[in-house]
């Protein structure tokens, strides 16, 4: 996927409006710290496009890039974010789930979840998990930070991720070294 254009089109936070044209969302979630941000920097080859979500200093809400004018990029908010107070913890997880339950978005949304591949899927990613079934959405798991394992260590790793994440598929990925980039991009043009 060649990127030839990015424009952030809005930044929504609950109760706001979504944008309404009919492109199809491409929306990425996960632990913070994840590696969100470089997930989507490396995927659309731009340094920062995504600001890291423990950038301080600037509200957090949920962030619609158009790629190629052809779909919404849709970063959501990071959740569990530990420095966080409980109160701005509970705002982002309910516009999470604002923005998942919205109405008729099933038909044309991908979820991109990220979750670590060194530390596996944590009880707040199965919590996502059971969300994301329970909503019937069309998921895809990325295991970020590959290249932190030591390499007899990957299968296993990947293994126990993909037993977490059925029935959705996991693809084995690294920000960092830029593995699995063909793979999810696959996933996002033929959605
Ligand atoms: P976000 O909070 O989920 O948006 O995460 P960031 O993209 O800001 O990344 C959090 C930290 O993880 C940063 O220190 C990144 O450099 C690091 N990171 C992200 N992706 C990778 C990866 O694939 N491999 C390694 N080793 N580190 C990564």
């Amino acid at each position: 996927m060649k990127i030839t254009s990015t424009q952030l089109i809005a930044r929504v936070t609950t109760g706001d409006d979504i944008p309404e044209q009919d492109f199809r969302h491409v929306a990425f979630i996960g632990r913070s710290n994840v590696g969100k941000s470089s997930v989507i920097n490396v995927l659309t080859s731009k340094k920062d496009l995504a600001k890291s979500s423990s950038t301080a200093g600037f509200t957090k809400s949920i962030n619609f890039y158009l790629i190629n004018k052809n779909f919404f990029l849709v970063d959501l908010q990071g959740y569990g974010f530990a420095q966080g107070s409980l109160k701005e913890r509970k705002r982002l997880q309910q516009m999470i789930e604002w923005y998942l339950t919205y109405p008729d978005l099933e038909d044309k949304q991908l979820i991109v979840l990220i979750i670590d591949a060194k530390v596996g899927a944590t009880d707040l990613d199965r919590q996502m998990l059971t969300l994301l079934k329970d909503l019937e959405k069309k998921v895809i798991v990325i295991a970020n930070k590959i290249d932190k394992l030591k390499k007899n260590d990957v299968k296993k790793q990947i293994a126990a991720i993909v037993e977490e994440a059925h029935p959705y598929a996991v693809i084995p990925f690294s920000a960092h070294d830029k593995i699995g980039v063909p793979a999810l991009t696959k996933e996002i043009v033929s959605q």
